[in-house]
């Protein structure tokens, strides 16, 4: 049968990042995880003592050796990729760890400038189209939106800012340090400056029921971030990392986990939900394997992305079947 998703050419049915990267770069790029030594103000004096499920690298668990500088990172992991695949290919460094605007603006320039003009050992510069920089959406004043435009006029910027859930009282609980208004403001300045943004959410927080009848919230997060219209998503389930402060809640029984069919039923209704031009970068999580506690079935990514693939066909579902084209709300 023929598959009824435009935005693919391998029978998925959602906008994958795979797509997206061969369609707009005509190949695919090398990522490169950075961790350029920011903090984060939630983690810091005046903060929540950070998200309780925060590894103690702020989600930059892949990222390089942080002795090194963030450029050195770069080259570091850009020239092992190169020999890896025998040719050069477009690079896109992602500034993943902490909140990579959480700097004074010098700083920021510094750091951003010197990775994206990386130089090859002829002196030519690498081919480097995009930059990804992660952050908070408390952590966008007008000056850094600003340069932050500036960088988006050269290269393809994308913004990544953690939403986790559209309930402010899920975000009370994990101590996310700002609330649904906030993400919607930051949101809203990144968009009007022409900045493409990428919001994470995450399914069976505390508080949201996560059980497979009462999963009512989390469809209504991504409901209201469809309204958004992101350009990009990454969805993924709770995990429970060693070292944070949701160990110790989970240790006392206060958590229960989503199963992975309850997980894969959740994102299933939810990509109907999104517009079809929103890519959906990740449906699996990508933390470090060996601080996972639980849910263990999250380390069999494949499992798990074929169980979604299945379930779509199966159920006759493919992303934006059930968008709603209203105008935004926020
Ligand atoms: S905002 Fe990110 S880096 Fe900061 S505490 Fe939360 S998860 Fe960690």
């Amino acid at each position: 049968m023929m598959n009824p998703f435009p935005y693919s050419d391998t029978n998925k049915r959602y906008h994958t990042y795979d797509y997206y990267l061969r369609h707009r770069y005509g190949t695919k790029c090398a990522r490169i995880p950075i961790d350029a030594g920011f903090s984060c103000p939630n983690r810091g004096p005046g903060g929540e003592g950070g998200c309780t499920y925060c590894s103690a690298r702020g989600s930059g668990d892949f990222c390089a050796d942080t002795l090194l500088p963030p450029q050195a990172q770069f080259a570091h992991e850009y020239e092992r990729l190169c020999e890896k695949w025998g040719k050069r290919l477009p690079a896109i460094p992602y500034f993943q760890a902490f909140s990579g605007t959480f700097a004074p603006i010098e700083r920021l320039r510094e750091i951003y400038e010197a990775v994206s003009d990386y130089r090859l050992a002829d002196g030519s510069r690498a081919e480097i189209p995009a930059l990804i920089i992660a952050t908070r959406p408390d952590c966008l004043c007008e000056e850094v939106v600003a340069y932050l435009s500036t960088l988006a006029a050269r290269y393809d910027l994308t913004v990544e800012l953690g939403l986790q859930s559209a309930h402010d009282a899920t975000l009370r609980r994990i101590r996310r340090g700002h609330d649904f208004d906030t993400f919607c403001r930051g949101y809203r300045a990144l968009s009007e400056a022409g900045i493409a943004v990428c919001v994470h959410v995450i399914n069976g927080l505390p508080t949201e029921g996560s059980t497979i009848e009462d999963r009512a919230q989390m469809i209504e997060t991504v409901s209201r971030l469809a309204a958004l219209r992101p350009a990009f998503v990454k969805i993924h389930a709770l995990h429970i990392l060693r070292g944070t402060q949701m160990e110790q809640e989970y240790l006392r029984g206060e958590i229960r986990l989503l199963s992975m069919e309850e997980y894969v039923s959740i994102v299933c209704e939810q990509l109907t939900l999104l517009p079809p031009t929103t890519v959906v970068c990740r449906l699996t999580g990508d933390g470090a394997q060996d601080a996972l506690i639980a849910p263990q079935w999250t380390k069999n990514k494949r499992a798990v992305l074929a169980s979604i693939d299945r379930t779509l066909a199966r159920e006759q579902r493919y992303q934006g079947m059930a968008f709603s084209d209203a105008p935004p709300t926020r």
